[in-house]
C-alpha cells in the first residue's frame, strides 16, 4: 500500500509525503497537489505504521474542505481519520474537557451573536444600525482571533487600522459589554471554544497530559489563514513536540480582515530549522488557459504580496479558452449564467461539477432564482443547515438505531446501501420521487444520504450501518452536509480548496470584486487574492462575467473590476479585443494581422468545435471550385475560424 501511495505524485510531493514524522511544510500555489500531499502523507504515516489514524488530527479551515479531506482519505484506505475545523476539533475536545476543568456542562454555543453586539453597543451609545453592528462584531472577531483582550484593544487596534482613537474607545467599550453579557448568560462564541481549549491545555497538566497522547501527529491545510489564536491552539496541542505538516500558499491569504497571518507560513522553517520544506510549482488542476489568467491576476499583486509570487506551470493539456462577458444588469447576467448552466448540463456535466463563485453571500439571490427559474438544480455553499432538517434527523436515529446490535435483524449479511434504503423507507424514502415540491425536497435528502452509504461502502469494504452512523455523526458536528447533485452556489471564502469542472466567477465589478469598503492597498490586495482562489478553482471551463448596473435595466452605474485591466478584453466584443491588441484568452499582445484577425495569438488554442471547422472547410473547397463564385465566400483561415468560434465577423 505504501508504494501505491507513492505513485501518481511528482518528485517535490513524493518528498513531503516520505519525510518522516516531523516538520514539514509545503510552500505552493494552487492546485499543485498540496492537499493531496497531505492526505498521501497521512496515509502514509498509517500505512507505515509511524502513526495509528487516531493519532493524527488534520485540521483546515471551511467544513466543506474538511469533508473533502476525510473523503480523499477515506478513498487512499483511511476511514475513520480525524479532519475537521479549528473550530469543530476545539469543540469536540473542550466538549470532553469541560466537566473535568471547568465543571457542568459545556455551555452552549451563542446563536445570536449580533443581539449580544447590540445590547452591548445599546449599553455604551455606539450605534445600533446594520452597518455599524457589522463593523463593531468584525472588530471583535478580530481582536478575539489576534489575541487582543477588551483592555489592549485601543493600543492594538492603532497600530493595525485606521480607527480614530475616539471610535476605537467606543468599540473596546462594546467589546468588553459584549464578553461580559456572553459570560453572564453562560454561553460561548465560536473564538471562545478555541480559547478556552488552549485555557484547558495550558493551564490543566492532566488533560494536557492525556490529550499529548492521544495525539500525536498535526496537519495543517491553508496554514496561510491562521491566524494568532489558531497558532496558539496549535502549539497547546503540540506541547513543544514537532510533528507538525503545514502546506499553505501566501497568495490565498483571504482572512487577514479576520486576523489571519501567512507570517506563520513563511516563517516555518525558521521556527524549524531541521523541517523539510517543499516548493511545488507543477499545477494538475487547471488548463493552461486558467493557469495563464491565475498567474496574471497573482502578477497585478502590489506590495509585500509581490514578493511572494509565484509561477504556476500548468501540467494538463489545453482546453476551451476562458470566457468574459458583460452585461448590462446582474439579473441579465445571473440568467446568463443559469442557461449556460443548464447547456452544460444537458451536454452531459454532471450540475455537481459546476459551480457559480461570488464576493458576498447577498449575491446568491440572483443566481438562486436564475437557476430555479432554468429548472437547473442547485446547492447554496455546503448546505450548512442540511443536519438540522427535521427528516435529516429522524434519518439519523433510525440508521443509530438499525445499527445498534440488538436490533439488528437475523446477521444474513445485507449490503450497507440496501439496509440504508429499507431503514430510510419509514422515514420517507419511496421508491419513486415525489413530485416537486417540499415531499421532493424530503426525498432528495433522504437519497443525499443513500449516496453517502455508497460512498462509504465503497472505501470501506464490508461497512455496514455503524460504520455509517459514525460517518454521519462526525458530518453532523462539522456541519459537513453529503454532495447533492446541484450546482453549487458559493462565495469565494467558503470555495477555498475545492475545485469544480466548471467555474462562473460573477460580478467582477468595482465596488463588489473589489468589495466596495475595501480601500487601503492591503485591503485592494486581500480582494485581488480572492479573485485568484477564485480563478484557480477552475479545472476546464472559465467563465468570467460582470454588469454595469445592479437592477434590471437600471442605469448604467458601475465599472467592470479594475482586476480584468489586462487580462479581459476591453470590451466583452471579441473583435474589439483583437482592435485593442490584446489576446482574449491570454490577454498578452497580439503581434501580425493574422494573430489581431483571430483576436488571439495563434499558439494560444481555439474554443472551435474541430468538426465545425472541418465541415466549413469542405464547404469552402466544394464552394471555392464553383464557376462564379463571389470572392466573399472564399474566406480566410481567420475568418473561417472567426466563424467557427462564434465571434461577430464584423472583420
Ligand atoms: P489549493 O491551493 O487550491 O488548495 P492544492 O495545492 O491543495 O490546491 P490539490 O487540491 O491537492 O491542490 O490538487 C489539485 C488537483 O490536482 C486535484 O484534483 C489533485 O487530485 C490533482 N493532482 C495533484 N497532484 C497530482 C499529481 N501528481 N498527478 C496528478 N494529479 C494531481
Ligand atoms: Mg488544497
Amino acid at each position: 500500500m505504501s508504494a501505491e501511495l507513492l505513485a501518481g505524485l511528482d518528485e517535490g510531493q513524493r518528498l513531503a509525503v516520505q519525510a518522516p514524522s516531523g516538520p514539514v511544510c509545503v510552500l505552493a500555489g494552487a492546485g499543485t497537489g498540496k492537499t493531496r500531499t497531505i492526505t498521501h502523507r497521512i496515509a502514509r504515516l498509517v500505512a507505515t505504521g509511524a502513526h495509528p489514524v487516531s493519532e493524527i488530527l488534520a485540521v483546515t479551515f471551511t467544513t466543506r474542505a474538511a469533508g473533502e479531506m476525510r473523503s480523499r482519505l477515506r478513498g487512499l484506505g483511511v476511514p475513520g481519520a480525524q479532519a475537521r475545523t479549528f473550530h469543530s476539533a476545539a469543540l469536540k475536545q473542550l466538549r470532553y474537557f469541560w466537566p473535568r476543568s471547568v465543571g457542568g456542562p459545556l455551555w452552549p454555543v451563542l446563536e445570536q451573536k449580533m443581539r449580544l453586539v447590540a445590547m452591548a453597543s445599546r449599553r455604551v451609545g455606539a450605534g445600533t444600525d446594520t452597518a455599524t453592528l457589522r463593523d463593531l462584531a468584525g472588530e471583535i472577531e478580530w481582536a478575539k482571533a489576534s489575541l487582543v483582550a477588551p483592555d489592549d484593544y485601543v493600543a492594538a487596534a492603532g497600530r493595525h487600522h485606521r480607527d480614530t482613537p475616539v471610535a476605537a474607545e467606543l468599540a473596546a467599550r462594546v467589546f468588553a459589554g459584549y464578553e461580559e453579557l456572553k459570560r453572564e448568560s453562560e454561553q460561548l462564541d465560536f473564538d471562545d471554544l478555541l480559547l478556552h481549549t488552549c485555557a484547558v491545555l495550558e493551564d490543566d497538566e492532566d488533560v494536557a497530559r492525556e490529550f499529548r497522547a492521544r495525539y500525536r501527529c498535526f496537519v495543517v491545510d491553508e496554514y496561510q489563514d491562521v491566524t494568532p489564536l489558531q497558532q496558539r491552539l496549535l502549539d497547546a496541542w503540540l506541547g513543544g513536540r514537532d510533528q507538525l505538516t503545514v502546506v499553505g500558499d501566501a497568495n490565498q491569504t483571504i482572512y487577514s480582515f479576520a486576523g489571519a497571518s501567512p507570517t506563520y507560513l513563511l516563517g516555518f522553517a525558521s521556527r524549524y530549522p531541521e523541517a523539510t520544506v517543499v516548493k511545488l510549482e507543477r499545477d494538475y488542476r487547471s488548463t493552461p488557459q486558467v493557469v495563464t489568467v491565475a498567474n496574471q491576476v497573482i502578477a497585478g499583486a502590489q506590495g509585500r504580496a509581490a514578493r511572494l509570487r509565484l509561477r504556476l506551470t500548468a501540467a494538463l493539456p489545453p482546453g476551451p479558452p476562458v470566457r468574459y462577458t458583460e452585461h448590462p444588469d446582474e439579473p441579465t447576467e445571473a440568467r446568463a449564467v443559469a442557461e449556460q448552466a443548464a447547456a452544460l448540463i444537458a451536454g452531459g456535466m454532471p450540475a455537481s461539477e459546476i459551480a457559480v463563485l461570488y464576493r458576498i453571500n447577498a449575491q446568491s439571490e440572483a443566481y438562486e432564482q436564475s437557476m430555479a427559474a432554468a429548472g437547473v438544480p442547485y446547492v447554496v455553499r455546503g448546505g450548512e443547515r442540511f443536519f438540522a432538517r427535521p427528516e435529516v434527523r429522524q434519518a439519523m436515529v433510525a440508521v443509530r438505531r438499525a445499527a445498534a446490535p440488538a436490533d439488528a435483524p437475523g446477521a444474513e449479511p445485507v449490503d450497507l446501501v440496501t439496509a440504508v434504503r429499507e431503514v430510510l423507507v419509514p422515514v420517507g424514502l419511496t421508491a419513486e420521487p415525489p413530485p416537486a415540491g417540499s415531499l421532493r425536497e424530503r426525498w432528495d435528502n433522504l437519497l443525499a444520504l443513500v449516496s453517502l452509504a455508497e460512498e462509504v461502502a465503497a472505501a470501506v469494504p464490508g461497512a455496514g450501518l455503524a460504520d455509517l452512523a459514525a460517518e454521519l455523526e462526525q458530518r453532523a458536528e462539522a456541519q459537513h452536509a453529503p454532495t447533492v447533485d446541484g450546482v453549487t452556489l458559493a462565495s469565494l471564502h467558503a470555495a477555498k480548496g475545492l475545485e469544480w469542472d466548471a467555474v462562473f466567477l460573477v460580478g467582477l465589478s468595482e465596488g463588489t470584486l473589489p468589495i466596495q469598503h475595501a480601500e487601503t492597498p492591503d485591503e485592494i490586495e486581500e480582494e485581488r487574492r480572492l479573485l485568484y482562489v477564485g480563478v484557480t478553482r477552475a479545472r476546464t471551463r472559465l467563465a468570467v462575467s460582470w454588469s454595469l448596473s445592479r437592477s434590471e435595466g437600471g442605469r448604467r452605474t458601475r465599472r467592470r473590476s479594475r482586476f480584468l485591466t489586462g487580462i479581459a478584453p476591453e470590451s466583452s466584443v471579441p473583435s474589439r479585443a483583437a482592435r485593442s491588441g490584446r489576446c482574449r484568452v491570454c490577454g498578452g499582445p497580439l503581434t501580425d494581422a493574422t494573430q489581431a484577425k483571430l483576436g488571439r495569438c495563434e499558439q494560444c488554442p481555439s474554443n472551435a468545435d474541430p468538426d465545425l471547422v472541418d465541415a466549413l472547410r469542405d464547404w469552402r473547397r466544394r464552394r471555392s471550385g464553383e464557376a462564379g463564385v463571389p470572392a466573399y465566400v472564399v474566406f480566410s483561415d481567420a475568418t473561417l475560424l472567426a466563424i467557427a468560434e462564434r465571434r461577430p465577423a464584423d472583420d
